[in-house]
């Protein structure tokens, strides 16, 4: 069955758009782009319009090579002070002469609505509420229990270990009780991993990470990798073709788990916003 992230993830933005239509205040979100990636920029730009539709307040400071880190710094600490700002998302990569860590770490960790400040990465990983979680490895979870995926005691294969991706992934996984391996470019028996495994999750950005002789029947697969190929066409890291007919479960690229991600940035924008709202009364 194919995991439609696109219908989901539309399913919760109108519900954001109906609930910011009775909005007095509206939520904001701030979105800082020091890169000329043009990737980078094409997200930005899907940013702010998904949060101008729902009705959400947008903010996006776009910044040459010529921006220095302090200028960054101050800019930040400006939106920790501004009332109108309840997200505030630096956009990764940045321009190579600036410190993505310690931007992030400036971030009040009531608007670091990636999830990706010390603070709720801590809580995360201790089992406390953090203010947000980031916004990939959430959008997989809704997926899972959009289309009751059951989760507990099963055998979840997570590959690649990065802060946006993999980490967060397995410890949402472990929390709702699966058995979780976490595989990542120094593991040398992969395919026998994935083949016993209930659930894979691929990212690492790798073509053809997946092939069909990795995964057990009835499996569960989702792909993060957005991968361009030379034609310029997008698509995963998952040998979807040879794979659909052998998963129970299978998420498309593109389709999948990118418009999950987007949706799950607004709704963590409004549930900060709604923190904020709470911390008022
Ligand atoms: P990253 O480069 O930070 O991390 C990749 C991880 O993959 C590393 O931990 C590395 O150890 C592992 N890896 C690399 N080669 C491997 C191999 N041969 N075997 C096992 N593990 C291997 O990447 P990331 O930021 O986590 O992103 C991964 C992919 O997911 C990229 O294609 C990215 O574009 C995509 N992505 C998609 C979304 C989305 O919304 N769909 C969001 C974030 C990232």
């Amino acid at each position: 069955m194919l995991i439609d992230g696109k219908l989901v993830s539309k399913e919760i933005l109108e519900d954001l758009k109906q609930k910011t239509q009775k909005l007095n205040e509206k939520p904001g979100l701030a979105v800082i782009l020091a890169n000329d990636n043009p990737a980078s920029k094409v997200y930005v730009n899907s940013k702010e319009k998904r949060a101008l539709e729902i009705g959400f307040r947008s903010y996006v400071y776009r910044f040459d090579r010529n921006v220095k880190q302090t200028d960054l710094i101050k800019l930040i600490h400006e939106l920790n002070q501004n009332p109108s700002v309840h997200g505030i998302l630096i956009q990764l990569p940045l321009f190579n002469h600036l410190n993505a860590q310690q931007l992030i770490e400036i971030i009040n960790p009531k608007k670091d609505v990636d999830g990706f400040h010390p603070v709720n990465v801590g809580r995360l990983h201790s089992g406390l509420k953090p203010y947000a979680v980031c916004c990939t490895p959430l959008g997989i979870m809704k997926l899972f229990e959009y289309y009751n995926i059951e989760l507990t005691a099963k055998s979840a294969l997570v590959i690649g270990r990065s802060n946006i991706v993999g980490r967060p992934m397995a410890e949402l996984l472990l929390q709702k009780n699966a058995t979780v391996t976490l595989a990542h470019s120094k593991t040398t028996n992969l395919k026998a991993i994935a083949k016993n495994s209930d659930i894979i999750i691929s990212a690492t950005g790798k073509a053809n990470m997946i092939t069909a002789d990795m995964v057990k029947k009835g499996a569960v697969i989702i792909d993060v990798g957005i991968i361009k190929n030379l034609e310029g066409k997008l698509h995963g890291e998952v040998d979807f073709e040879n794979i659909e007919n052998i998963a129970s479960y299978i998420t498309p690229v593109p389709g999948g788990v990118g418009p999950m991600t987007i949706a799950m940035l607004m709704q963590n924008t409004y549930n900060l916003f709604k923190e904020a709202q709470n911390a008022k009364l």
